[in-house]
């Protein structure tokens, strides 16, 4: 049957002639969501790829394609007459540059031996062996590799500002906590290639001098809160983790933390204090974290999928990553695509990738053929972005222009259907839940802009709630202490910036 909890399953061959070594392998996410289960048959250099396999399927597939060499036609991806075997062949995966997600769905994410027989774990070898904690700094700040969990904080940055503290106790720690609607593309690295998370962190430790590690993981990650765990003690008993690491002076040790679900410890210091045992609330700054983060210690604090660039960047050197995206932005990024298109799934494509390829070339246009109308990216934090976008190059620099942000890189399509006011109230719904309450702009704000929205969306709305709205907007972007109240009123703003008409069509339409 299809392993459960499984996103993936990989059926594996020995050489092509040694049909007796056959081994199932329970993978992380392919990525290609909207067609799963996926069942992929490795046959040396010969992959075939079934998508929206049942249980019932499972004896034909390996009477005919395990056993025997068949393909069973109505198992695979087809699309305009065209069938594709090899699942790199398929538009979605052609069309995408996979660097962090280059393992995810192909290995058995508890095998240590795969991931070392992919090169895993030369690049902490080549940091410990060639290069100095300076050389490394230098190496991915050369790179332009930026924070991948919303703000876009050059990483050579923080971690030079880490590595030049006068304090020796520092720390490694990992935001897993990904908690927009819609966005896993953090669970999916965690989940589908463990060992490369840890190898990012391995390097940031050494390169800062720093000798714990904490992963916080989001409450509704199990599985990759198992994966972590499995992989930590796998590390352990081969001497990759603990003391004098492959004999050298470098020792590292790695903590999972779990969260218990508030949206807020997605938050620097409300993360940083979750893991100290105290109530995830965020603090006013200075002190940053890099100065004062865990046990108030200076902490380098990136996300997953920060982390899991790091070793191809020490591997293949600043240059190589420099080819890949943009000026400003380097390298790729990862997207979680829902909402009203065809392939719901996890991409990964350059920086600079226009939403037209995202939607059209990868997504494969909107479901059912209607009509776009906007992409809501960021999450809640974040805003939307309509036709006029289509064609702009997507990175930190240019979505910011647009009055939205990257965010972590969840991206909900929405067609010519969706009233804008009920996404404007469905994201506000969610901030003003999660709002942990400290100050009053965001607690009070929050509450009264989601008052004013469901009255709009009622049809009970005056022009002046419109007015009022946006004021409100105004004052809890500016005056909250943190990112999830400066934010909140995001996803509000720009609907009304792009689609006032929509507002007032509410208001309007109930006289
Ligand atoms: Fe808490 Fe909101 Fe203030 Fe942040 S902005 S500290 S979430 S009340």
């Amino acid at each position: 049957g299809i392993a459960e909890g499984a996103p993936g399953v990989t059926i594996e061959f020995g050489p092509h002639d040694e049909k007796e070594h056959v081994g199932v392998k329970r993978t992380g996410c392919q990525g290609f969501c909207e067609f799963g289960p996926l069942v992929r048959i490795q046959k040396g250099d010969h992959v075939i790829q079934y998508i929206k396999v049942k249980e019932d399927d499972c004896e034909e597939i390996f009477e005919k394609s395990v056993v025997g060499d068949e393909v069973i036609e109505r198992l695979l991806y087809a699309k305009e007459g065209q069938s594709y075997v090899q699942p790199d062949e398929i538009p979605f995966i052609a069309k995408q540059t996979r660097i962090v997600l280059e393992n995810c769905g192909k290995f058995d994410a508890e095998s240590l031996d795969e991931y070392m027989a992919a090169g895993g774990f030369s690049a902490l070898e080549k940091a410990l062996f060639e290069m100095t904690p300076e050389q490394v700094v230098e190496e991915v700040d050369l790179s332009g590799l930026r924070g991948r969990g919303g703000g876009g904080f050059p990483a050579g940055k923080k971690w030079k500002q880490v590595a030049n503290q006068k304090v020796k106790e520092r720390y490694v720690v990992c935001n897993g906590d990904e908690g927009d609607p819609g966005a896993f593309m953090d669970g999916s690295v965690m989940e589908g290639d463990p060992f490369k998370l840890i190898e990012g962190m391995m390097i940031a430790a050494y390169a800062v001098g720093s000798s714990d590690g904490y992963i916080y993981v989001r409450a509704e990650y199990p599985n990759s809160v198992a994966r972590l765990h499995h992989a930590i003690d796998v590390m352990e008993e081969k001497n990759l983790l603990g003391e004098h690491i492959l004999g050298t002076d470098f020792c590292f040790h790695m903590h999972i933390n779990r969260g218990a679900g508030a949206f807020v410890c997605g938050e620097g210091s409300a993360l940083t204090a979750s893991i100290e045992g105290n109530r995830g609330m965020p603090r006013t700054k200075p002190p940053r974290t890099v100065d004062k983060g865990l046990w108030a210690k200076p902490t380098v604090l990136n996300n997953v999928e920060t982390y899991a660039n790091v070793p191809k960047i020490i591997l293949e050197g600043h240059e190589w990553f420099r080819t890949i995206g943009t000026e400003g932005s380097p390298g790729t990024k990862t997207f979680s695509l829902t909402g009203s298109i065809e392939n719901t799934g996890l991409i990964e494509v350059p920086m600079g990738t226009t939403l037209r390829e995202i939607i059209y070339d990868i997504g494969g246009g909107l479901k059912n053929g209607s009509e776009f109308k906007a992409v809501q990216i960021g999450g809640p934090s974040g805003g939307c972005l309509t036709e006029k976008h289509l064609d702009e190059p997507l990175d930190f620099d240019s979505v910011k222009k647009f009055g939205a942000i990257v965010g972590s890189g969840g991206l909900v399509v929405m067609n010519v259907d969706t009233c804008m006011v009920e996404v404007a109230r469905f994201f506000m719904s969610f901030t003003q839940r999660e709002s942990c309450g400290k100050c009053t702009p965001c607690r009070e704000g929050t509450k009264r802009m989601l008052e004013i929205l469901e009255k709009i969306v009622a049809g009970k709305g005056e022009m002046e709630d419109l007015e009022r709205l946006e004021e409100l907007a105004e004052m809890v972007k500016s005056m909250s202490l943190c990112g999830l109240g400066k934010s909140a009123p995001l996803p509000v703003l720009s609907t009304i910036r792009m689609f006032r008409d929509e507002y007032v069509e509410h208001i309007v339409d109930k006289k």
